[in-house]
């Protein structure tokens, strides 16, 4: 699996856009960023956007990329995939002709260009060439881990925006994750401010990291804030044992 990160930010600042991270130019894991950082045959090759929760930072690139689509392309589909909470809340306060134009109904009803699909938390389901598994995790909204394992066998872990949380790293033991992307948003000075929040801080990064039953390979670190970049990264750097890389958008990573 390739993955392109189009956004990992957790905050906006010039260069530091919101989480999206493209799987084989197909499926996007969350949409903070999406036409920004994407042409438009890029775009066109989207079949499928996996979301962890209905945060505007996480989403925000899914109206204008459907705008853009349906301009361009109208006879495509664009499968919107989360839990139930999450679609609920996308149809009822986004896509409800007020805020956005329901694009589940053009550009006509039976041949609409966004559709939605709930996914389980009870078993993996089948995504194209992907078998997915939904967690919920720890956040102010309700919110989904999701488990990313390509059917040749390479797996990513994606936390999206967690506080502490305990069903995810349970739920591992058993699958050989390759490569885990988990949040860190702020400092370990502000740890009280992240459990507020339902984030981490790299403190409480260490502890998550201890619940699992094998370290993945390789551990990539999303959702900085962005004017404490430079304090998380010191404070990551001194967590022993482990080499933990920070997500720049525009490069790419492959989950052998
Ligand atoms: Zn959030
Ligand atoms: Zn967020």
């Amino acid at each position: 699996m390739e993955i392109s990160i189009l956004g990992s930010a957790g905050s906006e600042a010039p260069g530091q856009n919101s989480p999206a991270f493209l799987i084989d130019g197909c499926l996007l894991l969350d949409g903070g960023t999406v036409g920004l950082a994407l042409d438009r045959i890029a775009r066109c090759s989207i079949t499928h956007v996996l979301l962890t929760h209905a945060h505007l930072d996480h989403f925000k690139g899914i109206p204008f990329l459907l705008d853009n689509l349906v301009a361009v392309n109208p006879a495509c589909n664009l499968q919107l995939i989360s839990g139930k909470e999450v679609i609920a809340d996308i149809r009822k306060h986004i896509f409800n002709n007020r805020i956005w134009p329901d694009f589940s109904v053009i550009p006509d009803p039976r041949n609409s260009i966004l559709s939605y699909r709930v996914i389980s938390t009870r078993r993996p389901e089948v995504i194209g060439d992907y078998k997915i598994l939904a967690t919920r995790v720890n956040h102010t909204v309700p919110a989904y881990g999701y488990l990313v394992e390509h059917v040749s066998g390479p797996s990513l872990l994606y936390t999206g925006d967690t506080g502490p949380t305990e069903a995810i790293w349970k739920r591992m033991r058993g699958h050989d994750v390759k490569a885990l992307i988990v949040e860190v948003s702020f400092p370990n000075e502000m740890m009280s401010f992240a459990l507020t929040t339902g984030h981490l801080c790299p403190s409480l990064l260490e502890a998550e990291l201890q619940k699992m039953a094998a370290i993945p390979d390789k551990i990539y670190i999303s959702h900085l804030k962005a004017p404490f970049r430079a304090k998380i990264e010191s404070e990551l750097a001194r967590i022993p044992h482990v080499s933990l890389e920070l997500l720049e958008e525009g490069t790419s990573f492959s989950v052998p």
